[in-house]
This record gives C-alpha cells, sequence and structure tokens, in this order.
C-alpha cells in the first residue's frame, strides 16, 4: 500500500497521468494534480479522488515549460501535502514535421515540457525526498525513448534524452532509498494520439477507424492500444517495496513495439 505516501504527478488532468494518479490514490497515495483544462472539470477529478479513495488531493495548474512554474509546484506541494514521496513526469506534447520544416518555437517547446521539465522537477524534489530517506521518481518516457520514427524530431530527442536522464538520476540517488525509472509506453489512446490519427484519416481519406487500425498496424504488433489503467498498475508496481531495487531502467509497455 502507498497508504501516507505523497506524490505529485505532472500533466494529470488527462490521459496516461490521469491514469496514473488515479492507480497511485487507488493505492492510498496523497495526490497533487497537475496540467491544463477546464477549472470545473479539474475540481470534479480532484474531489473525486478524494472521496473515492479517501486520500488528500490538491491541484496546480503550473506550465511544466516554465522553470519557476515549477520550483513553485514542488514547494506548494511539499506545503500542502505535508511531503513529497513520489514524482511522475509525464506531462508532454506531440508535433509532427520533417525536421527540416520543424518550427523551432515547436522544437523549444517540446524540449522544455517533455524533458526540461523533469530536470527541474526532479531537483527540486530531491532535497524532500532524502529527508524522507525514501523516494520514487517514474519518467514517462516512451517507445521513443528507445525508438525512432520520422517526422518526430523532438519528441523522439526529448524521449531519449529522458530515458539518459533517468539513468543519471538512478545513480545520483542509488543509496538514498529512492528509485528513478522511465516507463515507455507504445500507443496509448489519449487526445494526443487521437491528433494523429484524425490528421491521418483526413491526409488519407480514410475513416478514422482506418487510420487508427493502420497507426497500430504500423509499430505496435500486438495492434491493441495500452491503457492508462495498465500503465497506472505498472507506476504503483514501481512505487511499491518490492521494486525497491529496480532503478535506472527503461520499462516498456508497447504491445511489442520495440521487440521489433
Ligand atoms: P494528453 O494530451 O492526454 O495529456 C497530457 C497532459 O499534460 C494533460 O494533462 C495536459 O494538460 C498536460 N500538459 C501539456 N502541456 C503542459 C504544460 N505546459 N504544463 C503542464 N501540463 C501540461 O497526453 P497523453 O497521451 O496522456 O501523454 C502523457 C505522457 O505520455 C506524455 O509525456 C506523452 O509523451 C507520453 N506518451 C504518450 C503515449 C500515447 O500513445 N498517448 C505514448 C508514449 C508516451
Amino acid at each position: 500500500s502507498l497508504k501516507g505516501r505523497r506524490a505529485l504527478v505532472t500533466g494529470s488532468t488527462s490521459g496516461i497521468g490521469l491514469g496514473i494518479a488515479r492507480a497511485l490514490a487507488a493505492a492510498g497515495a496523497d495526490i497533487m494534480l497537475n496540467g491544463f483544462g477546464d477549472a470545473a472539470e479539474i475540481e470534479t477529478i480532484k474531489a473525486g479522488l478524494a472521496r473515492e479513495f479517501g486520500v488528500k488531493t490538491g491541484y496546480d495548474g503550473a506550465d511544466m515549460s516554465k522553470p519557476e512554474q515549477i520550483e513553485a509546484l514542488v514547494a506548494k506541494t511539499v506545503a500542502a501535502l505535508g511531503g513529497l514521496d513520489i514524482v511522475v513526469n509525464n506531462a508532454g506534447i506531440q508535433h509532427t514535421s520533417p525536421v527540416d520544416q520543424f518550427p523551432v518555437d515547436k522544437w523549444d517547446a517540446i524540449i522544455a515540457i517533455n524533458l526540461s521539465s523533469s530536470f527541474h522537477t526532479i531537483r527540486a524534489a530531491l532535497p524532500a525526498m532524502r529527508q524522507g530517506g525514501w523516494g520514487r521518481i517514474v519518467n514517462i518516457a516512451s517507445a521513443h525513448g528507445l525508438v525512432a520514427s520520422a517526422n518526430k524530431s523532438a519528441y523522439v530527442a526529448a524521449k531519449h534524452g529522458l530515458v539518459g536522464l533517468t539513468k543519471v538520476v538512478a545513480l545520483e540517488t542509488a543509496n538514498d532509498g529512492i528509485t528513478c525509472n522511465a516507463i515507455c509506453p507504445g500507443w496509448v489512446l489519449t487526445p494526443l494520439v487521437q491528433k494523429q490519427i484524425d490528421a491521418r484519416a483526413k491526409n488519407e481519406g480514410i475513416t478514422v477507424e482506418q487510420a487508427e487500425l493502420d497507426l497500430l498496424g504500423e509499430k505496435q504488433p500486438a495492434k491493441r492500444f495500452t491503457t492508462p489503467e495498465q500503465l497506472g498498475e505498472l507506476a504503483v508496481f514501481l512505487c511499491s517495496d518490492a521494486a525497491a531495487n529496480m532503478t535506472g531502467s527503461a520499462y516498456s509497455m508497447d504491445g511489442g513495439w520495440t521487440a521489433q
């Protein structure tokens, strides 16, 4: 059980982050939510988790592309929950384009949100974790942290970087009761991927259903999406005592994508 553990999950108003926040709360952890979205919907999520699982919940809308807002988010989490034991670095965005046409502002935003934000949460959170002598850092990388796809230069660079950062932090915390691991999902049907499916249907003049099958068939041999619930269970396991000696690794949940 994660009862009494205090967790920050970035980008947890939607998709994978929300699935992980739910799973951690179900295991008993108090949760600081973060991410963009409709204020009333976020309040419903926050109050719902607290009611359903009897845990403390908070929310902060820090923009994960802004280092000073990230520092404030971590400080607010420590103050609101009374400490910080678990950080799940999940916030992320996507943009696809050939590298020579890749908009510079999109490159900068993807590197900031998908990579640098994890550096900032980790450096801000480590003192609180070391104080408690226990910590779990889970970085949501991607199959694209291990292999590449065309038209995703910024995303692939950021996610490979995140897997590298994971290894370094694991080495630096190896004797502190803290672990740092990456999770590498394949396709998960979230708004981030729905956009890519819709664009594919439009560009190729095919139905959304066909575009979904084509997208899966191209990369993911199991031809099924990984779900936020499944990823939540993996994150909970990485936070368990059984996983105390798992550190510095990248765990795939990708229907065979990176086995090829
Ligand atoms: P999503 O769009 O459903 O959720 C992204 C979350 O990040 C939202 O809560 C959003 O508000 C938040 N966010 C975006 N920009 C932010 C910012 N600047 N500051 C704070 N919060 C911000 O996407 P998702 O598919 O759930 O993606 C979550 C993570 O999983 C991302 O890091 C993504 O790269 C990774 N991932 C997704 C897939 C997939 O197939 N969906 C596969 C592998 C990895």
